[in-house]
C-alpha cells in the first residue's frame, strides 16, 4: 500500500458497515477520490469530527486495491458556519453535488478544488448566496470544458452585443440578443432564435451579469447586485443548461428550492 498526503474538501459522507464511513473527497492533488474512514462513526475516533460534509483539511491516505483508506485528517476549516445554518448547508450541498457530477475520479484539477473552497468561504462569510451560486456554476462549467457561449451567437457566430448587427431599429444600446439555447450551447441572435423553438427568452442583463461573473475577480464578483428579474433569468438560464448536460435533476437542488421557499 502506498501513502499519499493531500489537501481536500469532503463532498459527501455515507455510512459504510457498522462503524465506518465512505467519503467522497475533492482534493487539490488527486482530484475526486473515494476513501474509507474506518471507525469514523465511533465517537472517540479521531476521524469522527473531520469526516463531515464541507470540511476542509489535510489528509493522509493509503492507496489500496479497493477503496483508499483515510488514515489521518487534520482539519483546516470545519465550515461550522455553513453546517449550523440550514440555508447555507443547502447551498453548499448543491455545490458538492455539482462538483461530484461534473468531475471524474482521479481527474486532477486544482482549480476545481480552489473554486469550491472559495465558494464555501464566500457562503460562510455571508455573501449573497444566489450570486455565489451563479459564480460557482459558471466557474465549474468552464473548468469542466462546458463554458456556455456568451459572446457570440451559438448558431451563426455573429457578436451578440449592445447595438450589434441585427439590432437595427431597436434603438441605440439595444442588444441583438434573441435568446439562449441549451442545445446550441449559448446565446442566440434574433434570427437564429426565431428558428429555434427551444430558445429561452433572456434579458440582456442576465447575459451581461454572467459575462461579468466570469471576468471579474472573486471579491468584485461576489459583491455583484442583481435585480430580482435578472437574478431569476440568470438562474433559469444556468439551471436549464446544467440540466441539459447532466440529463437528470440534482437532488440537492430541489431541497435548496424548498429551503429557499420558491
Ligand atoms: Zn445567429
Amino acid at each position: 500500500m502506498s501513502l499519499y498526503k493531500t489537501e481536500g474538501i469532503v463532498l459527501r459522507a455515507r455510512n459504510l458497515g457498522e462503524a465506518d464511513k465512505a467519503l467522497t473527497l475533492y482534493t487539490r492533488e488527486e482530484g475526486k477520490v473515494q476513501v474509507a474512514a474506518v471507525g469514523a462513526r465511533r465517537s472517540r475516533s479521531p476521524l469522527a469530527a473531520a469526516t463531515q460534509p464541507f470540511t476542509h483539511g489535510f489528509m493522509l491516505c493509503f492507496r489500496g486495491r479497493g477503496l483508499d483508506r483515510l488514515s489521518q485528517f487534520e482539519i483546516r476549516e470545519p465550515f461550522a458556519g455553513i453546517r449550523g445554518d440550514l440555508a447555507k448547508s443547502a447551498y453548499a450541498t448543491y455545490f458538492s453535488e455539482l462538483t461530484d457530477e461534473f468531475t471524474r475520479e482521479r481527474d486532477r484539477n486544482p482549480d476545481v478544488f480552489l473554486a469550491l473552497l472559495a465558494a464555501q468561504h464566500m457562503l460562510q462569510a455571508g455573501s449573497d448566496a444566489e450570486v455565489v451560486t451563479r459564480l460557482f456554476e459558471l466557474r465549474l462549467l468552464t473548468l469542466a470544458g462546458l463554458r456556455p457561449e456568451l459572446e457570440r451567437c451559438a448558431g451563426c457566430g455573429r457578436a451578440v452585443a449592445p447595438g450589434g448587427t441585427g439590432a437595427e431599429g431597436r434603438g441605440a444600446g439595444a442588444w441583438n440578443l434573441g435568446g439562449f439555447s441549451v442545445a446550441a450551447g449559448g446565446v442566440l441572435c434574433p434570427d437564429c432564435a426565431a428558428s429555434d423553438p427551444t430558445a429561452l427568452a433572456v434579458p440582456p442583463g442576465a447575459v451581461e451579469s454572467a459575462r461579468f461573473l466570469l471576468a471579474a475577480d472573486l471579491r468584485r464578483a461576489a459583491a455583484l447586485k442583481l435585480s430580482a428579474p435578472v437574478a431569476r433569468a440568470l438562474e433559469d438560464m444556468l439551471s436549464a443548461y446544467i440540466l441539459h448536460h447532466l440529463e437528470k435533476p440534482l437532488k440537492s437542488l430541489s431541497f435548496l428550492r424548498e429551503v429557499r421557499g420558491g
